[in-house]
């Protein structure tokens, strides 16, 4: 059989055309989130957790693991932990505690992470998300709280890896930094939408997190770290051997990877090879995954109970206790903006999925009408982010600037085309709209003066056309106004030379 030519390169490439691999495979998707909390201090010591201090001065005994050194575990974390567990409608443990889990590495003081096996602090929750118009319920299987493990620094090769490094650093400061796992169970059934699922999730993940104000969650910083798990099965068949993406750092990422596996796996699956479970490593620059080490699996590291640690019984009265501090979130408050903005399903839909609640609200905040906020984010924005391949909250725009923009298009300073020359400006740092405008000369033309000798011109231009609005017929104005935008480079007001036009005419 002859090859298609895109199909050959996919071949060479080990990559399978998406829409023909979900076409053939069904995907089972799984994630992993690692949320750090930001407690005051550490999970087991009174060390501060402040990001970015100098290496190593936010240590002390217990977090470097000195001989003797006993923990003690946050309450605060423990509560956070809680709240995470019920927002996810999750059941709280009545009885649970930590276990240590066995590995050597050289940022783990310890040899062992103090962290939580078979029983975890919040267990069989969901979220529910929606996606093209369908809702999908991801199920948690638990939500455990564990500490994070320091970092390494590998100095002297080109790319920070410790390949052709001539030495590595470590710095403990972030080690015994709170950290909350979060795990669904697998999820079939998304079929060729597997990829926009897994970020629908993470992104109401993150928005729920950040609700309950217990971690900043910023992917990019690490405070939000996603394991993506994938596997692949024919129709009916049992589950496919799934990988797992690390170090997944943006919810457009988190769609990458998914994709990326999908037709690497279905590549391999169809050539008859077996998929191996193993680690793999998302490449941001290129949005491929490249194998790791192989899976360990949880035997491997000889998890048992840890003996320094009381057990956690959470009696039912703080739970409940908590649960009533738990503010609004971010479905219910999807639902009373919906309706403060007045946007049907759809159009919110579209909001949700551009990851523009929080920009509009705050734009809306700044002072411009929701339509306005709701026009410039789904609109030029988002058309802008997507061309770069960016997050549209990493725009180099802030709200309160598209605020001033809209402001100035309601103000009639500015029509939609030269405002849309003003974010030119300002996405390349020239300043706020007002000085943008001012700088490059974009304001409309709102001197009559100037636009009647220009209305004149296109008068005399054009005399059959004036003869035909003398005669009655206003739309033919439309040419004239045309002549008079270009005359002024689009700095005109449409409305102000149409009446213009048709005072001289009529
Ligand atoms: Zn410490």
């Amino acid at each position: 059989m002859t090859q298609q030519i895109d199909g050959s390169q996919a071949r060479r490439s080990g990559l399978n055309d998406y829409d023909k691999a979900v076409e053939t495979y069904e995907p089972v998707l799984g994630l992993e989130t690692h949320i750090e909390l930001d407690t005051r201090t550490k999970m087991f010591c009174g060390c501060s957790t402040t990001f970015g201090a100098e290496p190593n001065t936010q240590t002390c005994p217990v977090c470097l693991a000195l001989p003797g050194a006993l923990p003690v575990a946050n309450k605060a974390a423990i509560e956070a932990t809680i709240k995470i567990g019920l927002a996810l409608n999750c059941h709280i443990a009545e009885w649970t505690r930590f276990a240590r889990k066995n590995y050597f590495y050289p940022d783990m003081p310890k040899n062992f992470q103090t962290s939580q096996y078979e029983e975890p602090l919040c267990e069989n929750g969901y979220v529910d998300v929606v996606v093209d118009g369908k809702e999908y319920r991801v199920e948690i299987e638990r939500v455990h709280l564990e500490e994070d493990t320091g970092k390494t620094l590998h100095v002297g090769g080109a790319t920070g890896r410790i390949h052709g490094a001539t030495e590595s650093l470590v710095d403990y400061n972030r080690a015994g930094i709170p950290l909350v796992e979060i795990v669904t169970k697998p999820v079939p059934g998304t079929g060729a939408l597997a990829p926009e699922v897994a970020k629908a999730y993470t992104a109401e993940l993150r928005d729920i997190v950040r609700s309950l104000g217990v971690s900043d969650v910023r992917m990019e910083q690490g405070s939000l770290r996603c394991d993506v798990n994938l596997s692949l099965n024919l129709p009916g068949e049992e589950w496919g051997t799934r990988t797992e993406t690390k170090n997944v750092n943006s919810l457009r990422s988190v769609e990458r990877a998914v994709r990326y596996e999908v037709r690497r796996q279905s590549a391999l699956l169809d050539a008859g090879e077996r998929i191996f479970q193993e680690t793999r490593h998302f490449q941001e620059t290129t949005g491929e995954t490249r194998a790791g080490r192989s899976k360990e699996e949880a035997t491997d590291y000889r998890y048992f109970p840890e003996p320094d640690l009381a057990v956690m019984e959470p009696s039912r009265e703080w739970v409940e206790e908590l649960r009533a501090t738990l503010p609004e979130l971010p479905r219910k408050r999807r639902e009373r903006l919906q309706a403060e903005w007045s946007l049907g399903d759809k159009e919110m839909q579209s909001v949700v999925n551009a990851d523009a609640v929080d920009l509009i609200q705050a734009t809306v905040d700044a002072g411009t009408t929701p339509s306005g906020a709701v026009k410039w984010w789904l609109g030029e924005l988002s058309r802008r982010a997507n061309e770069s391949g960016e997050e549209l909250a990493a725009l180099a725009i802030t709200p309160k600037q598209v605020a001033e923009l809209q402001g100035m298009v309601d103000d009639g300073r500015l029509n939609d085309k030269l405002a849309r020359q003003v974010i030119d400006g300002v996405l390349a740092g020239e300043g706020d709209p007002a000085d943008v405008a001012a700088k490059r000369g974009l304001e409309v033309v709102s001197d009559t003066g100037a636009l009647e000798v220009a209305v004149e011109e296109a008068i005399a231009a054009n005399p059959a056309v004036a003869d035909k609005i003398r005669g009655g017929t206003h739309a033919a104005a439309g040419v004239l106004i045309g002549a008079v935008m270009k005359a002024t480079k689009g700095q005109a007001d449409a409305g102000t030379v149409r009446k213009i036009i048709l005072d001289k005419l009529s």
